[in-house]
């Protein structure tokens, strides 16, 4: 058995007229994240986290957003595809941290709602999964309320 690391980052622009949805909830907000899929960054950056610990490319690879089976899909279920990948292999997660970056909406009372969908996806449990949230201090597009990022890293066994 070999432990692996991996890390992911993404970042989408923040629309209006669509749906908001982050760490696999669709949370109340005036604005929703663009994107081929429902937009989720944190899954996003979730899923590159496994495939660079799986040397497997990244999320754009694939799920190309050329192909219409993805489109507007949930990303849990891209997640979803990817444990089967490490399910195939016998691995297992030990633990994921991630750092939600956004200036709105406020991320905090959403966090538990997000462990409890991700924890059963990732075969987690709480103290398993990190989700810290931070503000960019109104620095830059994220500052400015146009874009959520999303930074990740995990550690796996395979
Ligand atoms: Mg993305």
């Amino acid at each position: 058995m070999r432990i692996k690391i991996g890390i992911g980052y993404d970042i989408h622009r923040l629309l209006e007229g669509r749906k908001l949805y982050l760490g696999g909830i669709e949370l109340p907000f005036s604005k929703g994240l663009a994107g081929h899929s429902d937009g989720d960054c944190l899954i996003h950056a979730i899923i590159d986290a496994l495939l660079g610990a799986l040397g497997r490319g990244d999320i754009g690879q694939l799920f190309p957003d050329s192909d219409p089976r993805y489109r507007n899909i949930r990303s849990t279920e891209l997640l979803e595809s990817v444990m089967g990948l490490i399910r195939e292999k016998k691995g297992k997660i030990h633990n994921v941290d991630c750092i939600i970056i956004a200036e709105a909406p406020v991320i905090g009372p959403h966090v538990d709602s997000m462990k409890r969908v991700l924890c059963p996806i990732l075969y987690l449990v709480e103290n398993d999964i990190g989700i810290k949230a931070k503000t960019n201090e109104g620095l830059g597009a994220i500052g400015r309320g146009e874009a959520i990022a999303a930074i990740v890293q995990v550690l796996i066994e395979l």
